[in-house]
């Protein structure tokens, strides 16, 4: 937030006036320090999200400088800044947790894949088998196998 966003407020001249006025026990002065840094962080560390908008800095700043305003505006883009990380949060984790989904649905693919091929195998196994056991009998028998 620039000055240019409130072109027609005086410069604060610390006076301090504007500190304990206020309820919520913030420090309008430093919050509006921050915000012209546009240290939108910091005024959050310092409390901005706290602010009542109750006007009562306002009203006792000698600089007329319209504080309730700057930190609504900051409360403002800092709840749209919040939304739009948890956006990308749950964008993320929606596209992790299909990542896993797919993994999974691959493995789950090769399991089967290995099963039908051991299955095949033994089923190929076990006609070997009956065919020596039939080609025995036939032998013994001197007949050719079925
Ligand atoms: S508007 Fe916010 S900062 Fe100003 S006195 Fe009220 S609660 Fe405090
Ligand atoms: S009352 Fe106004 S001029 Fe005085 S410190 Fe607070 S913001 Fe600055």
């Amino acid at each position: 937030m620039q000055e240019k966003d409130f072109p027609h407020e005086f410069p604060c001249i610390r006076c301090g006036d504007c500190v304990p006025a206020c309820p919520v026990r913030l420090d309008p002065r430093r919050l509006l320090l921050h915000l012209r840094e546009a240290h939108l962080l910091a005024a959050q560390r310092e409390g901005v999200l706290d602010c009542a908008a109750c006007g009562r800095c306002d009203a006792v700043c000698p600089s007329r400088i319209p504080l309730m305003q700057h930190f609504v505006a900051a409360k403002k883009e800092i709840a749209v800044a919040i939304a739009q990380r948890e956006r990308a949060l749950a964008a993320r984790e929606r596209y992790r947790a299909r990542q896993l989904r797919l993994s999974h649905d691959e493995e789950v693919r090769e399991e089967r894949h290995h099963e039908q091929t051991a299955n095949a195998a033994s089923a190929d196994a076990v006609a070997a088998a009956i065919a020596r056991a039939q080609a025995k009998r036939a032998a013994r028998r001197g007949t050719p196998p079925a």
